[in-house]
């Protein structure tokens, strides 16, 4: 799109053009440390960490990092939820030039390694409840050593009440170290590293991507800063030092890594670390904490508006709010501003552009049901379903391209699946939206066929094929329906081989043992036959629009 249309809607006092300094991204914990030394960086549990405190446990861990071996290009998997560990351990890393591999805690041990395989992952930091999942793993993988840590060992930790465990123990084969060891031992001595902050990963994503098969995006240092700096000059509201970032939302998942943990540092804010989501004492946590900023999912914003509760809870501190990964209904967005006060607005994002891409302005027009404008130095176009490369009036649905320096450099290890989502320095990324006269952007529907669920992506096709690995099971879809309170549910639709008897629950609980929670059906069906085109292949839309 030609950007003099948007840009004619544009907020006067954001710039489009800007000059994005090139920093590796760790470089924002140094200047905040620098600037903010005794600014609370991190409030968890009760605990408390001022930036010079979390820039030292930063060097200290990256310091033992470099002993045990790693370095430039090592990729490093972590394993953690919202914790100060999950923050120490990324930027350490990244201090090394090493390649942060975040993965989701609660991924089952055939979902970890395929993803600890496909990255090559060297290194493993993860909670110690995981201990028994990763030595399970380890055989299989390229791991080599791995790093636990513990809830309780770390709050001993900053009460100074650890003891030293043993230094590195043998079992099973993998070489276990504990973070709480690393963190204190010895003087910080870190190595010369030069970071190409163009060409350098930092962090290697994990996403379905356009085409459902899992995937890592290859973010850059400058990919991961840059939308951190495009997101701040687009919350303009914000102010440096002064704002209290409530991090309910995995930091494993970009849109938190970027939103909440990176843009809180570059801004010397707090960050309300929160470790796990339980709706029942999420009022209470908001109301205690004050926080003035607060990312969430739309099923989030939708759990808080619909709580019952909600009226016995001051919430007025929160000011900022970006909603993103899924529509926002336009009800749940009025009922949260007017319970709270602040501002409410969507954005829009994927993991291949680290990820936001667009977003309605917070003091400027911002309009319901839209994705909004295109943040500074992001270009984008509505291309033509079919060819792809034309683009489509204003109006008519097509597919949303973007080109920005947020975009990934590609997918690891898979030129063929690069080469089709990047194309003349566009991403194609699969979603179809219209734009109307002033730029505004509306996502019509997905191209691919992800299911979102309580804010998770679920690719339908790794579901089947767990389902199709059911000896009882002859053929299998999964489709995403809609859901109330989750956005949407998986729902089954299976056909049994000639002769065999199944019920409901056996399937669910096979699924269980083979995936993560959120990715089991919540609802199966059996039937004779199921819907296919001409060539065989199962007609998915059709089963979903029977659920709507
Ligand atoms: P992920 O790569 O996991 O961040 O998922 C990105 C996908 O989430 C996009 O390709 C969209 O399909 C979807 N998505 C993100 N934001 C929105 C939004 N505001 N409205 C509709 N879909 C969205």
């Amino acid at each position: 799109m030609n950007e003099n249309t948007f840009l004619k809607s544009y907020p006067e006092e954001i710039p489009f053009l800007i000059n994005i300094p090139e920093m590796p991204l760790f470089a924002v914990l140094d200047e905040a440390a620098k600037k903010y030394p005794e600014h609370q960086a991190i409030s968890f549990l009760g605990s408390q960490l001022t930036y010079q405190e979390l820039k030292n446990s930063v060097d200290h861990f990256a310091t033992a990092l470099s002993k045990i071996g790693v370095q430039k290009g090592t990729r490093v998997a972590i394993m953690l939820p919202n914790c100060p560990q999950i923050i120490i351990s990324y930027y350490a890393v990244l201090r090394l030039g090493g390649i942060v591999v975040m993965t989701n805690p609660i991924y089952v041990e055939r979902e970890l390694i395929y993803q600890l395989k496909d990255s090559g992952a060297e290194v493993i930091i993860y909670l110690d409840q995981f201990k028994q999942k990763v030595a399970n793993v380890f055989p299989n993988t390229s791991l080599k050593l791995s790093i636990s840590t513990g809830i309780q060992d770390f709050m001993a930790l900053l009460a100074g009440l650890y003891s030293k465990k043993v230094e590195a123990t043998q079992v099973n084969g993998p070489e276990i170290y504990y973070f709480e060891d690393l963190i204190q031992s010895g003087e910080i001595d870190l190595p010369e590293v030069s970071i190409n902050v163009e060409l350098d990963l930092a962090v290697l994503q994990y996403t379905g991507g356009t085409t459902g098969i899992s995937k890592a995006a290859m973010l850059s240092h400058k990919n991961l800063f840059t939308n951190v700096v495009q997101t701040r000059l687009w919350l303009n509201n914000m102010e440096e030092a002064k704002e209290r970032f409530f991090c309910v939302l995995p930091f494993f998942h970009v849109f938190a890594m970027t939103t909440c943990m990176n843009l809180a540092i570059y801004l010397c804010s707090t960050m309300i670390v929160i470790p796990r989501l339980e709706i029942s004492n999420l009022l209470k946590q908001i109301q205690e904490s004050q926080p003035t900023v607060f990312q969430a999912v739309p099923s989030l914003y939708a759990a808080i508006v619909s709580n019952q509760e909600v009226k016995n809870y001051n919430l007025s501190s929160i000011k900022t709010c970006l909603s993103g990964g899924a529509p926002l209904p336009m009800e749940v967005q009025e009922r949260f501003e007017a319970i709270t006060g602040g501002k409410l607005v969507e954005g829009y994002g994927l993991t291949e552009a680290a990820p936001v891409t667009h977003c309605n302005p917070i003091s400027g027009r911002r309009i319901k049901g839209s994705i909004g404008l295109p943040i500074p130095m992001t270009y984008y176009k509505i291309a033509e379903l079919l060819k792809g490369e034309k683009e489509v009036p204003v109006g008519v649905p097509g597919e949303l391209c973007i080109k920005g320096p947020q975009i990934m450099m590609g997918y690891w290890n898979k030129p063929e699946e690069t080469r089709l989502a990047l194309r003349d320095g566009w991403l194609y990324t699969g979603d179809i939206a219209t734009m109307d006269e002033d730029g505004y952007t509306y996502i019509v529907d997905r191209k691919k066929d992800m299911v979102i669920t309580s804010g998770y992506n679920v690719y339908p096709r790794e579901v089947e094929e767990v389902l199709f690995s059911y000896p009882k099971v002859q053929e299998a879809a999964v489709v995403g329906i809609p859901d109330k309170s989750r956005g949407e549910v998986l729902k089954a639709y299976l056909v049994l081989k000639e002769g065999e008897q199944c019920t409901k629950e056996e399937i669910i609980g096979f699924c269980r043992k083979q995936l993560a929670k959120y990715k089991v059906p919540k609802q199966v069906e059996f039937r004779t036959s199921l819907p296919k085109t001409i060539v065989g292949k199962v007609l998915r839309r059709i089963l979903a629009e029977e659920n709507i």
